[in-house]
């Protein structure tokens, strides 16, 4: 039998809770077809949580995150918070759990289903073979600097400031070459080295660490350029890795590449296994409570789960398989169906992918 884990659970706010049952009856389908065995606790964060507590992550919630093996969140956010000062706004609850948490990175996945190349806006030949990850630095850079705002010579002036040191470039190096070592062994650096002293501190500092990576290929694209190369020829990366505001902004241009955001999965991971994991979109409001999102973002953070803090390979694969199964049989929710009247709701879609679970032979 084996040990038991604890999965701390962040349902959130619009879709949030929606997608996180779907995952939570897979998860509950894992345990009976590979026997391992899982314990849940829930908590409030988000939005929910500044209704409730008067704040976006409440001291119990950090708390329950910090005792657990892993998380699973949903996602925060929604208009009714838009305009709270910012103490009260879900984002900086997302903001702060990751740095009270150590979550130093953030993978993301995206990889293109052959059965849904056609719901791309990219032709299917593009797209062809694109399998890749994006690992993005989460806690440093311009979204952390000192932020202020003054009186200048032309009126009132803003200033974000951006800062990496050495260490924080270094431990996401090393992740990402220890991915890429796990893959096709092909690591891309992006940064903007012809103009940020960031970025030349950042090249510098990857051009250090590969030195204990010579089997891993190394190449350093602007990330202006990697904008383009991303649509132009996506099945050449294999992974990229980037500093926190180009990794926010190229990995929801590869999230674009596989056709709806609603298929992408997510990790945020520190040092060691521990790990957060979330689907890459956010609420949803516009949709919640209609029973339509698609869960499959949410199912997939649940398989990444059990590859990188659990090491449960075999029911990651069976997750993996069954997605693709039931997307090759056609089922589809209305984000990537093409006729939208054919479409099923999140919970046929949950109960399907849990209908297509089983041990895989070999494993
Ligand atoms: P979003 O990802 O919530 O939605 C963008 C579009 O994609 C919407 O049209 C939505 O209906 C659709 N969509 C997203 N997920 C879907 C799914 N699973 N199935 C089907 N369609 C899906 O982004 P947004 O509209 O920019 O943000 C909405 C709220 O979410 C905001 O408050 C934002 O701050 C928050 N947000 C939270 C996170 C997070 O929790 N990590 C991430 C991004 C945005």
């Amino acid at each position: 039998m084996a040990d038991v884990k604890k999965i701390a659970v962040i349902a959130g706010d619009g879709i949030g809770p929606e997608v996180v049952a779907e995952a939570q009856k897979v998860i509950a389908k894992t345990e009976e077809v590979f026997g391992y065995r899982f314990e849940f606790e829930y908590g409030l964060f988000g939005g929910i949580a500044i209704d409730q507590r008067g704040t976006p992550l409440p001291e119990d919630t950090l708390a329950m995150c910090k005792n657990a093996d892993a998380v699973l969140l949903g996602a925060v956010g929604g208009p009714q918070w838009d305009n709270n000062p910012k103490e009260l706004r879900p984002e900086t609850g997302l903001l702060g759990i990751r740095k009270a948490l150590g979550l130093f990175s953030n993978i993301r996945p995206a990889v293109v289903f052959d059965c849904l190349k056609d719901a791309s806006t990219l032709k299917p030949e593009v797209l062809e073979g694109t399998d890749l990850i994006v690992v993005r630095e989460l806690t440093g850079g311009i979204y952390f600097g000192e932020k202020l705002r003054r009186e200048g010579p032309n009126g009132q002036e803003a200033v974000d400031t951006c800062v990496y040191s050495v260490m924080e470039v270094e431990r996401i190096a090393r992740q990402a070459f220890e991915i890429a070592r796990t893959r096709r062994k092909k690591l891309a650096s992006v940064d903007k080295a012809n103009v940020l002293e960031t970025s030349r501190l950042w090249r510098e500092t990857v051009i250090r660490v590969a030195e204990d990576y010579p089997d891993v290929e190394l190449e350093h694209v602007l990330v202006d350029n990697c904008a383009m190369q991303l649509l132009r020829r996506p099945s050449s990366f294999d992974v990229i890795v980037t500093e926190n505001m180009f990794g926010d902004i190229l990995s929801d241009e590869a999230a674009m590449l596989t056709g709806s955001i609603g298929m992408l999965s997510s990790a945020s991971l520190g040092e060691g296994s521990y790990g957060l994991y979330e689907p890459v979109h956010g609420s949803a409001p516009d949709i919640a409570g209609q029973g339509i999102a698609n869960p499959v973002a949410t199912i997939l953070s649940v398989a990444l789960m059990y590859r990188l803090t659990f090491g449960y390979h075999d029911a990651a694969d069976a997750i993996e398989l069954a997605v693709k199964e039931v997307l090759d049989a056609g089922h589809r929710t209305k984000d990537i169906a093409v006729d939208k009247n054919k479409s099923i709701g999140t919970e046929a879609m949950g109960d399907l992918i849990v209908a297509a679970i089983r041990k895989l032979q070999g494993n």
